[in-house]
């Protein structure tokens, strides 16, 4: 689907693929297999979004739609749904199959992919219609032009966070499966009554009894101490005013009496006091741990453009007027040479008091 392309090529969707009872005889065809969620699932919505898409994509390729559904308030039973699904592809041949970017989707689409033995793209932003005889249109992109050809997709996916676009061509002969973002796409304009609705194949879900494939065995918490701060769930971080010797083994200490991760600020960094993989802010880390603990640092705009979404900050500064104060939501104005060393040793007198870390947070 190209967003910004022709709107007519939406029209007609409740004119659109059938599938039903047609599915069992239909030739192999290069159409489309979809997935639409029910109603009352996660993107209830975006189905008659990803419908017409697939009605538009299905009409470019000049074969057959197949949307497939499953019932309302269904225990899902994703295992059942892939196979069926998978079976499904395979009777039909389409030259993908869709299902839109949702949690659902998300871990169905590999389920799928890995029965048929395909590949899957997710967070798929576009799909393009190849028409090997066509002349490439916008940003080089092919176009669908000439009626009558053999055509391929060709999915879109962002890549470096969005500040580029990766083209993803299927293998020869496999059937992709396609989890498509429909984030900002238009819902069609004749609303639920585009979706074919007689042409939707219920797939039974019921879960069935079965042996678990996964037995947990064991729970290994990660440490705290090589821990990537992006999943941190504490961390006590270490500005240049605790950046000396002595200061900087008490932020370590402190660290590690509550189970979190050391960061640092940039001159911190800057000075080889700690590496780089641990500064927070505009160029490291974006954090969002549930306690940050702030210590010797003023609260750069720079910094606390990675603190934003910690859940709660403690900060302790010797200056009152530091701007990390206005962002804390504890601030002790101190001077850590001497709290430091003394809280450290408080903390450790109530774990040995209580025969062990405390995890409540
Ligand atoms: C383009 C650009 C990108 C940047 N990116 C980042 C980034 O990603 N992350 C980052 O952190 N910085 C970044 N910086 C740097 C940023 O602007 C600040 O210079 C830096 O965050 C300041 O670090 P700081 O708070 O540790 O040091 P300072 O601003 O020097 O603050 C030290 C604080 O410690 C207090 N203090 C000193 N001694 C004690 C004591 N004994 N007890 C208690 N308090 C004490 C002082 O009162 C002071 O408030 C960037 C800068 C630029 C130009």
């Amino acid at each position: 689907m190209n967003r910004a392309a022709d709107r007519e090529q939406k029209r007609g969707v409740a004119a659109g693929g059938e599938a039903g009872d047609g599915v069992e005889t239909a030739p192999a065809s290069g159409g489309l297999l979809v997935l639409v969620e029910p109603p009352d699932a996660e993107d209830g919505p975006g189905r008659f979004v990803l419908a017409a898409e697939g009605t538009r994509l299905a009409r470019l390729l000049e074969g057959p739609l197949h949307l497939v559904t499953w019932p309302e308030g269904a225990d899902l039973d994703l295992e059942a749904l892939a196979t069926a699904a998978a079976g499904l592809a395979e009777r039909t041949r389409p030259a993908a199959v869709l299902l839109a970017d949702t949690d659902t989707g998300r871990q169905l689409a590999p389920m799928i992919a890995c029965r048929l033995g395909s590949g899957c793209v997710t967070a798929c932003s576009d799909v393009l219609v190849r028409d090997p005889a066509a002349p490439a249109g916008r940003a080089g992109r092919p176009v669908c032009m000439t009626p009558g050809r053999e055509r391929t997709l060709v999915f879109v996916k962002p890549v470096y966070g969005g500040g580029l676009e990766q083209e993803i061509e299927p293998l020869h002969d496999t059937i992709p499966v396609v989890a498509l973002d429909l984030t900002g796409m238009d819902a069609p304009e004749t609303g639920a009554a585009a979706l074919p609705v007689a042409g939707v194949l219920q797939v039974d879900v019921t879960p069935t009894p079965r042996v678990p494939r996964v037995r947990r065995l064991e729970m290994i918490r990660p440490d705290p101490r090589s821990v990537d701060l992006v999943h941190a769930r504490r961390i006590v971080t270490a500005g240049a005013g605790s950046a000396g010797d002595a200061l900087l083994a008490a932020v370590g200490e402190l660290a590690e009496l509550l189970e979190g991760s050391v960061g640092a600020t940039r001159p911190v960094v800057d000075d080889g006091r700690l590496p780089k993989e641990r500064l927070i802010g505009q160029t490291g880390r974006t954090v969002a741990p549930d306690l940050y603990v702030a210590l010797g640092l003023s609260g750069s705009p720079h910094h606390l453009a990675g603190v934003k979404r910690a859940e709660r900050i403690l900060a302790i500064n010797k200056d009152g007027s530091a701007p990390i104060f206005h962002f804390s939501d504890v601030g002790y104005v101190a001077d850590l040479e001497m709290v430091l060393p003394a809280l450290v040793k408080k903390i450790k007198e109530w774990r040995d008091a209580s025969g062990g870390p405390d995890d409540s947070g």
